[in-house]
């Protein structure tokens, strides 16, 4: 290992001279020398870690590295959103935050004589609610996954600076990090000791004041809101034969915000007024932890003041846990990379965390670009292509998200919309029909548990470029190219064992093909019900195909849903993911396979222990069939249900899901030769080596 006390890389990009093109070389044969990893991951926030697990989880080796000695005991996010549950699922750490969760599955917004609840039961998805778990634990378990892996945290140690090995005389101070090998420069915080590390990728997950950011000098384009915000978590106790009505908006002025945490706390969040006696934020610190007694005991006093009589059945607040007063800022960066540096999480976007937004977005951000780089080092994916999706994908959303909480928290806390006149006469018009609308409470939880997403639209060179006459399009009303993949109940015919689409789609590594229906020339099978049967016949639709079958099964696994044919176990096992010692979780049991994380649907070809970056020899993966027994998934996508088993089914299409679990390419027929023309320009290497 090379160590070394002066930063020689800020000399090296102000020279451009042929002195420090020879210092250059030089350098890089020390580099040659240092430590190297595929990527490193800078920061060992929420964000840091899954995109740590994730690229781990892809077969990629990675480092993590953390400026700070110890983990912040603050937790400043609460809640998962069901979209992020489903990722979670993914990633095998459902369980334990099911485990460790406290779920909220309505909110309500609370006038002074009329409520509107929100109630999450209508979602699309079985992680039906808010999960409540302070970012502590999440970061906690993502630690204790990421060890599995056989990956410690690094902490301590700070990323000072990065440079791209071949070509360090960029004389203009622009970072040169193109598509070669960097070094980077990190420092040991307790002893001032620099070293380098040679690494292929940097994702940059160092939080809102971000160094990586800075370092690639992009601008983080935004203001903060011009208010001041108090935070207070607080133990709180009810009125004897009163129940607590749950997770609020507390109409009123001003505006306050109360979550049930996952410990018997409640988090408020309101904005300072003038005339509170509580003074103002710190202007260079995002959130002030409030270590003065005095104003704690302010804020408490505020918040008594204001909550106590707006929710009669609280007793009292005691016992303060964290009293903050902060400063919200909307930004968020022009682009989310630059050649091989990524940013993700606060480091590209922050915004008001009414919502809960942010810690979200950025474990989507992660989530989005780690298969993305386990395509291009593990399976030979095309970069050109892969690699600049991360920001056409990612930006938009970040952009989405930013304008919504923006105008959640303009319209409820900053500019008092909900105030006065708003409050007083068109809440209590609107609530009755907010209240018996299930479209529109579907539309708002739907949005909020991030749900509704969607990759369409972006400039992602993922989306298939030319679209299919509608004739090839699968019936109108199914998902489409970039769209969340949706979830639903299935039996695979094999076992018997009952499952959820989710595990079968996102548990692997690579793209799946569901197939559905059965297409022309299956219609002699009518009343069979060996699924064995069933799947020799599917086989033998692909059989005159046999060239792109074998072209495609190395980057594709393949997964025949049907509605016709019943499985060959008439009685169906549940599948119980948890394992039996573990609690059920009421919120999200309507999958029979509720957290998933040891369903293993198809062998996943990394070692856990051993993989460590090395590449790995894929195993041809098999046809699998289900049988959608209920009908919600084929409903789901769109399809007629109509029919019961032994009727015409399902018509035949195709849906190839992604890693990350979105919709890449559709088709209303079984066209391989389609999906081909898809894939290959993605997997160029990989069908020049079969
Ligand atoms: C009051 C409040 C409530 C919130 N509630 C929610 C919520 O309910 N739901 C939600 O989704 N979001 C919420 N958010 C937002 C959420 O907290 C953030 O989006 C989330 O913490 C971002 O995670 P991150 O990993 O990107 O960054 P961080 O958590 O900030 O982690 C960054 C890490 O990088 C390290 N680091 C920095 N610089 C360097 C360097 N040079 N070298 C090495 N390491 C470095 C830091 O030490 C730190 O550990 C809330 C925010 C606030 C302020």
């Amino acid at each position: 290992m090379f160590h070394r006390n002066s930063n020689r890389f800020g000399r090296l990009r102000s020279s451009g001279s042929a002195a420090a093109a020879d210092t250059a070389t030089e350098e890089h044969e020390i580099a040659s020398a240092s430590e190297k990893v595929t990527i490193l991951v800078c920061g060992a926030g929420p964000v840091g870690l899954t995109a740590t697990l994730e690229c781990a989880r892809h077969g990629l080796q990675v480092k993590i590295i953390d400026k700070s000695l110890t983990k912040d005991p603050h937790s400043k996010a609460f809640g998962i959103h069901a979209l992020t549950m489903e990722k979670f699922l993914a990633m095998g750490v459902a369980p334990a935050v099911l485990e460790q969760a406290h779920c909220v599955d309505r909110l309500r917004i609370r006038g002074d004589f009329t409520t509107v609840v929100e109630d999450f039961c209508h979602i699309p998805s079985r992680f039906k609610g808010v999960f409540m778990l302070s970012q502590r634990k999440l970061e906690d378990i993502l630690e204790a996954h990421i060890h599995m892996y056989g990956i410690e945290v690094e902490r301590g140690v700070e990323l000072l600076d990065f440079v791209q090995a071949e070509d360090q005389s960029d004389a203009s101070g622009t970072p040169s990090v193109g598509k070669g090998p960097m070094t980077a420069n990190l420092r040991d915080v307790k002893t001032g000791e620099e070293r380098n590390l040679t690494c292929k990728y940097v994702i940059g997950c160092d939080g809102c004041h971000s160094r990586v950011r800075k370092l690639l000098k992009l601008p983080f384009l935004g203001a903060p809101y011009e208010e001041d915000f108090l935070l207070l978590d607080v133990h709180f106790s009810v009125k004897p034969g009163q129940r607590f009505q749950g997770s609020s908006v507390l109409l009123g002025d001003p505006v306050i915000a109360l979550f049930e945490l996952d410990c018997g706390l409640l988090r408020f969040i309101s904005k300072r007024c003038a005339g509170d006696g509580i003074p103002a934020s710190q202007d260079d610190k995002r959130i002030a932890d409030v270590e003065n007694a005095a104003v704690e005991a302010a804020i408490l006093k505020r918040f008594q003041d204001l909550v106590l009589s707006r929710c009669p059945e609280l007793a009292g607040l005691h016992d303060v846990k964290w009293a903050s007063i902060f400063r919200i800022h909307r930004r968020v960066v022009p682009q989310y990379n630059v050649g091989h540096v990524f940013l993700a999480g606060d480091a590209a976007h922050i915004h008001s965390p009414l919502g809960g937004q942010g810690l979200n977005t950025g474990i989507h951000d992660a989530v989005n670009l780690a298969w993305k780089l386990g395509a291009v080092e593990r399976l030979g994916a095309d970069p050109g292509i892969l690699l600049p999706s991360y920001n056409a994908e990612r930006h938009p959303v970040g952009e989405q998200t930013l304008a919504w909480t923006d105008s959640l928290t303009s319209y409820t806390m900053t500019r008092g919309f909900l105030s006065g006149v708003a409050q007083k006469v068109l809440f209590p018009i609107a609530s009755p029909l907010l209240n018996r609308s299930t479209w529109a409470m579907k539309a708002i939880t739907s949005r909020m548990s991030m749900l509704s997403l969607s990759y369409r639209g972006t400039p992602s060179p993922l989306l298939p470029s030319a679209a299919l006459p509608a004739s090839s399009l699968p019936p109108i009303g199914s998902p489409q190219p970039g769209d969340r993949v949706p979830d639903g109940p299935l039996v695979r015919f094999s076992s018997g064992a009952a499952t959820g689409l989710l595990e079968v789609v996102c548990r692997g590594l690579d793209h799946t093909l569901l197939m559905f229906g059965e297409p022309e020339g299956m219609e002699g099978l009518e009343g069979v019900e060996d699924g064995l049967t069933v799947e020799k016949a599917v086989r033998s639709k692909l059989d005159p195909e046999v060239e792109a079958w074998r072209r495609l099964r190395d980057m594709v696994s393949f997964v025949h849903i049907s509605r016709r044919f019943r499985s060959a176990s008439k009685s169906v096992t549940k599948v119980d993911a948890r394992g039996s010692s573990s609690r059920s979780h009421p919120r999200s049991s309507d999958q029979g396979s509720n957290g998933g994380a040891q369903v293993r649907e198809r062998s996943d070809p990394i070692d856990k222990k051993s993989s460590g970056g090395r590449h790995q020899v894929r195993q041809p993966v098999a046809l699998t069939s289900m049988y959608d027994e209920s009908g919600r998934v084929s409903e789901a996508f769109g399809l007629n249900t109509s029919g019961q088993s032994g009727s015409r089914g399902n018509p035949a299409c195709l849906f190839l899901v992604r890693p990350d679990g979105y919709v890449g390419w559709r088709a209303g027929d079984w066209d391989l030769g389609g999906l081909l023309t898809y894939l290959e320009p993605l997997y160029p290497r990989g069908l020049c080596d079969l």
